[in-house]
């Protein structure tokens, strides 16, 4: 579906009826900004319909774990197409692609997590996730344990629920968002602390210490489940402070309170290890996977059940008939054969130790170029996970103004170097989520562009 029109074609009927996702719609429309036509992709690179042709370091959406062009999954999905495109997965059906899948998503997954419920992104799984903690909690006899907690600048997805879930103001302003039942509570953002003389252990605890306070004021009777990335993502690519994971699950524990992992970032290998959940040694009720599940070469996601929830939902349709949740795409056979041979590929190229090694460097060689810049605030990561952090002033941390669009002009120097980085929302974050197959010699071209960038922007 290339070059079958001209590109001042394309432009005025982008510019017309396109209705972009996160994109500004009047300056759109107005042309005041410009688009983008991307015609193709191998490894870590894409090409537009200029020719130009980018280094991806935020691998698309950070889903292209395992990098473009990869002839295995395109054969998988084309080989499902011919044979059988679509059939549903109501009232036990399914193919061989979604059981397979089923099998080798649950023998990666932690101990004790069986069960997996498909849809297509992120979002519909978190929307998915709610649902079943409201049910387990009905069948349970708890009709009012129902609240979900979350964290600001977590990120769950812009669904109804899922976008009350996310902890962005952008997410929220003119959509009547969050819905009453959503709360937020302190992110585990460590460099902006309000205490600057907290240690990350105190910070730590004064996180758990927030949380639980939460609990007690509306009564832990009415909360359900406390949902969290294991590396805040969209909200700033920010890994938890030392010992976090282990001091919320303390407080989960101790008011019966589930906990669901969002690993849409993190699933299948983006931390270095294959699931974020074992990588910091949480015990999840439920996980959220999607991005990585395919590579995006098709959408899927899904949510895998822990036994203990299992239990509960089988009994519940013993007790009320047939679970009543189904998409029509759940378990697409597209998606499902895409996911089994993307996660083929990620062993069969041992991608997922790549990941933290060349993650390590990435971050070893971002920290060493760039942190002695005196915009640099922070710069930090885990795995194939980066972010560098500028800020007015080093010593108070303060940010910039947002009006001076400091990120997205460094973004916009860097791509006319030919790499792609991505300014992340509320605050002058820029993020970098690489394919996996990265190379050192390309990390390095990642963070040459940053520098040169940086200072192009903000001067030595
Ligand atoms: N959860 C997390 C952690 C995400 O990062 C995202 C998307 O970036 C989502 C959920 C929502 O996924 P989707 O955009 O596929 O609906």
């Amino acid at each position: 579906m290339n070059k079958q029109l001209t590109n001042d074609q394309l432009t005025q009927w982008d510019h017309d009826h396109f209705f972009h996702p996160s994109t500004h719609l009047g300056q759109f429309a107005r042309r005041e900004m410009g688009n983008r036509i991307i015609t193709g992709a191998n490894g870590v690179h894409i090409t537009d319909r200029e020719g130009r042709s980018s280094l991806d370091a935020f691998a698309g959406l950070y889903c292209v774990n395992v990098g473009y062009g990869r002839t295995e999954i395109a054969e998988a999905i084309a080989e499902q197409a011919r044979e059988l495109a679509y059939y549903h997965s109501y009232v036990g059906h399914g193919t061989e692609a979604s059981i397979t899948l089923s099998k080798m998503i649950t023998d990666r997954a932690p101990d004790g997590m069986n069960h997996v419920y498909y849809g297509l992104g992120g979002s519909d799984a978190n929307e998915t996730n709610v649902k079943l903690v409201w049910y387990y909690n009905n069948i349970l006899g708890r009709p009012e344990k129902k609240k979900i907690i979350s964290r600001w600048r977590g990120y769950h997805g812009s669904g109804l629920v899922t976008g009350s879930l996310t902890g962005l103001e952008l997410f929220h302003k003119k959509f009547d968002l969050p819905l009453d039942q959503i709360l937020h509570t302190e992110a585990p953002y460590y460099y902006r602390r309000d205490d600057l003389s907290m240690s990350e252990e105190q910070f730590t605890a004064h996180c758990a210490a927030e949380l639980e306070a939460m609990i007690e004021r509306e009564g832990a009777d009415t909360i359900a489940a406390f949902i969290g990335e294991p590396v805040l993502g969209t909200g700033g690519i920010v890994p938890p402070p030392a010992g976090y994971w282990d001091a919320i699950q303390k407080v989960l524990n101790k008011y019966d309170i589930l906990l669901i992992a969002d690993e849409v970032v993190t699933g299948f290998g983006r931390l270095g290890s294959m699931m974020g959940s074992d990588h910091y040694g949480m015990k999840p009720d439920i996980i959220t996977i999607a991005k990585g599940l395919t590579s995006a070469y098709a959408p899927l996601s899904g949510s895998i059940i822990s036994d203990k929830m299992w239990e509960v939902l089988e009994r519940g349709t013993d007790e009320n008939g047939a679970i009543g949740h189904g998409w029509t795409y759940s378990a697409h056979p597209i998606g499902a054969a895409a996911g089994v041979a993307n996660l083929k590929l990620l062993d069969k190229l041992e991608l997922v130790s790549n990941a933290a090694t060349v993650g390590k460097y990435l971050n070893e060689t971002m920290t060493t170029a760039l942190s002695e810049h005196v915009n640099v605030g922070e710069t930090r990561g885990e795995g194939m996970l980066c972010a560098v952090e500028l800020v007015k002033d080093r010593d108070s941390r303060k940010f910039f103004d947002a009006s001076e669009k400091v990120a997205p002009r460094v973004v916009a120097k860097m791509l006319e170097r030919g790499v792609i980085a991505r300014a992340m929302p509320q605050g002058d974050i820029i993020g970098f989520a690489p394919p996996f197959s990265l190379s050192r010699d390309e990390a390095d071209k990642v963070v040459e562009a940053t520098k040169e960038s940086v200072v192009e922007v903000l001067g030595q």
